[in-house]
């Protein structure tokens, strides 16, 4: 599965840092946005993962996050994730960059974890932006702040908003510091996470992509294996073993 030239840069590889997205849980049961599209009341999240329509319909926006916690909540990590931990336990230093939100890394023991969009357990106030922890069970109301009365968001980055306080500057030192690269389960067309790789493929990184489908920076990157990252991850780590 893997090149000769593959294996030695991850013998070697001091430096791991790794970006996944919406398809490393898709293994887990969870739909990419693409793979939910209609699914739910026939809304598209583009529709309903915006501060537009949380302002137009509050309600409807929180009734299908609770929606999708409850779907998160059912699910499990998938062999990737844990590989990705026992990545972590093998090499001196390890960072991971997520786009998604649904905590499944952390739940699979992964320590070093920087969300890019957030995380759809966490939740702030719209208004002043107080930060607050949605316990179980789960609030099908939408609570209101405790400081200034307004609503409670989702903590996720909807559509149109920007990443959270030094999320992007902190993974470019990451991205431009490894020395291996994993691209795993991202379309890599979401910025600006999808400068990333990039950073990483300019400073001589060697930058792996893991997706059963190519993308836009499949023949720019060191090596692309078209399969899904739960199949692909555990055997990597074999190669350290
Ligand atoms: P995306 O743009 O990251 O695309 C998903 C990619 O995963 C596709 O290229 C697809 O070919 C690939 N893929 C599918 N199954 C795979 C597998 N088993 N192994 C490896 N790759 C696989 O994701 P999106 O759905 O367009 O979502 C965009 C953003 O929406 C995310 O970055 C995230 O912020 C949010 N989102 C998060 C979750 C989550 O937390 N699980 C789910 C849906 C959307
Ligand atoms: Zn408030």
């Amino acid at each position: 599965m893997f090149s000769k030239e593959l294996k030695s840069a991850l013998r070697s590889a001091k430096n791991i840092v790794c970006l996944t997205g919406a398809g490393f849980s898709a293994e887990s049961g969870i739909p990419t946005f693409r793979g939910e599209k209609g699914l739910w009341k026939n809304y598209s999240p583009e529709e309903l993962a915006t501060p537009q329509a949380f302002l137009q319909n509050p309600e409807l926006v929180w009734e299908w996050y609770t929606f999708r916690k409850k779907l998160i909540l059912g699910a499990e990590p998938n062999a990737g994730h844990f590989a990705l931990t026992e990545l972590e336990n093998s090499v001196e230093k390890f960072h991971l960059i997520t786009q998604n939100v649904d905590n499944l890394h952390q739940r699979a023991g992964t320590q070093n974890v920087t969300e890019l969009h957030g995380n759809i357990f966490k939740c702030r106030c719209f208004r002043c932006g107080k930060d607050f922890e949605e316990g179980l069970p789960l609030q099908e109301e939408i609570p209101s702040c405790t400081f200034c009365g307004d609503l409670i968001r989702p903590g996720v980055v909807w559509f149109g908003e920007s990443l959270p306080f030094n999320a992007f500057s902190d993974s470019a030192i990451f991205a431009r510091s490894a020395d291996f690269f994993i691209l795993a389960g991202t379309s890599a067309v979401v910025y600006p996470a999808a400068e990333l790789p990039i950073y990483a493929l300019n400073e001589g990184a060697f930058v792996l992509e893991i997706n059963p489908e190519r993308t836009r920076l499949s023949t720019l990157v060191s090596e692309s294996i078209l399969e899904k990252s739960g199949t692909v991850l555990p055997e990597l780590i074999k190669i350290l073993k």
